[in-house]
């Protein structure tokens, strides 16, 4: 008897064996077919199909628990897109791809003093940063730079307050107007009311600035907000200007000619991307002017960081050199300007498809640095909600797009400013969920 019960268990044992080995067998041979898809006989097809099948079933009752999370997984159309601020990001792809061409070192014991160069009029400009600013501007042929004084600021923010500072009369009873015509760029009202100084006040829209005596006109040129290219407005004798060019750049508009002012401001923050460095430019051409300048900077930050005007220097040496060079197709101006045209290629598509917005349109003209004919590709999208939607900011909002609204621009709420410069991700989303709006 205890015989047989042993023979009966061995031949069970030997059964379960068996049974475990083909299973072991097809486990593996199924493995394999949903690693490669390699294996496509028709049994195991449809046993991996229903085996996926199960298994989607458990992860999406278990793991994903709503539908609506679910459409956050699968693509971000849900996402919030901030094209609020002018946030020049698009342009870190380039200069990744330039790789340690732009790379600085700088050694602990450098750069210590804070003397550049004690014989010039502004004392605390690095003199190779002086050297590149020249030199890309006769590349680019956007600005005349000889019998020009060049002060240097942290951002083309603070060289616009030590110009108000250098240009306002501190003799008189009363703070001289500040004007700007509308669409006028949102910080101008901020920054000269700031301090509610008594040397000069904001007046608003110049077109309709009418005061006799003195007045200060912002020329932003091309626009912010609405990217055209633009002259002083007002009509009196009186008018000192000050011109804004942070986007007289081959990328966002054509260089017609060397711009010729009296005061001109140029930034790196929408030339080269490199808002983070904080530095900007002022070409000056009275020296009193840039005397006044420099001693506001002196008062109010002693200067401006020399590791940023050395990163400067090297940033701008090599996109003088990449669009002079042999490999010209590849220089930064060529890059941005490919993208640009891409994006307003893109939002004027989207524009139409959606039928709900209007954006306006640039006569083309012939670029002397780029040698070809285009049409602006401003660094900001000036849209208008078409039809019975009168705040444009806050409709756009209700679909997670955050834009900057008229208001602050000293216009109606049926527009908004859109900032092209994002990341390719972000702008490609925005695009997209544009072009599906319909009310
Ligand atoms: N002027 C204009 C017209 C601008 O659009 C900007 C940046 N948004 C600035 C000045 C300020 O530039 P920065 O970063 O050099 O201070």
């Amino acid at each position: 008897m205890a015989y047989i019960l042993s023979v009966f268990a061995v031949r069970n044992l030997l059964v379960l064996s068996l049974a475990l080995n083909v299973s072991l067998i097809l486990r593996v041979l199924l493995l394999h077919d949903s690693q490669d898809g390699s294996f496509n006989g028709f049994f195991f097809a449809e046993q991996k199909e229903e085996a996926l099948a199960t298994k989607i079933t458990r992860l999406s009752s278990s793991v994903l628990p709503s539908s609506s999370s679910l459409t956050m997984a699968q693509g971000d159309e849900d996402r919030v897109i901030n094209l609020d601020h002018g946030d020049p990001t698009m342009y870190e792809s380039y200069w990744q791809k330039k790789g340690d061409e732009t790379t600085v070192v700088i050694p602990g014991w450098q750069f210590m003093s804070y003397f550049s160069d004690a014989t010039r009029l502004c004392w605390f400009l690095e003199p190779e940063f002086a050297e590149q600013i020249v030199r890309l501007h006769n590349v680019v042929g956007n600005a005349v730079t000889e019998n020009r004084h060049i002060v240097v600021g942290t951002g083309s923010t603070q060289l616009f307050q030590a110009a108000l500072y250098a240009l306002s009369p501190c003799a008189e009873a009363e703070p001289i107007s500040v004007v700007s015509a509308a669409p006028y760029y949102s910080s101008y009202p901020l920054i000269t009311d700031c301090l509610k100084s008594r040397l000069y006040k904001w007046a608003g829209d110049a077109r309709s600035f009418s005061k006799n005596g003195p007045y200060i006109e912002l020329v932003t040129s091309p626009n912010n907000p609405d990217g055209f290219a633009r002259r002083s407005v007002v009509n009196g004798s009186e008018g000192i200007l000050i011109h804004d060019l942070a986007y007289y750049w081959p990328q966002y508009t054509p260089i017609s000619s060397p711009a010729n002012y009296d005061l001109m401001l140029f930034t790196v923050s929408k030339s080269t991307g490199h808002a983070g460095m904080r530095i900007g430019w002022a070409l000056v051409k009275d020296e009193d002017v840039a005397r006044k300048m420099t001693k506001y900077i002196e008062i109010n930050t002693i200067g401006v960081s020399k590791d940023s005007q050395v990163r400067a220097a090297k940033v701008l040496k090599v996109i003088s050199d990449n669009s002079e060079g042999p490999n010209e197709g590849d220089s930064f101006f060529e890059f941005s300007y490919r993208v640009m045209a891409k994006r307003w290629k893109q939002l004027r598509e989207a524009v139409q498809q959606s039928g709900l917005f209007s954006v306006s349109d640039f006569p083309p003209q012939l670029c002397m640095f780029l040698n070809r004919v285009f049409e602006p590709q401003p660094a900001f999208a000036w849209i208008k909600c078409e039809g019975d939607i009168d705040n444009c900011e806050s409709f756009l909002r209700g679909k997670k797009i955050l834009t900057r609204g008229g208001k602050h621009f000293g216009v109606s709420p049926k527009y908004v400013r859109i900032s092209m410069l994002d990341r390719d991700k972000n702008y490609e989303t925005f695009v997209r969920r544009l072009s599906t709006i319909r009310s």
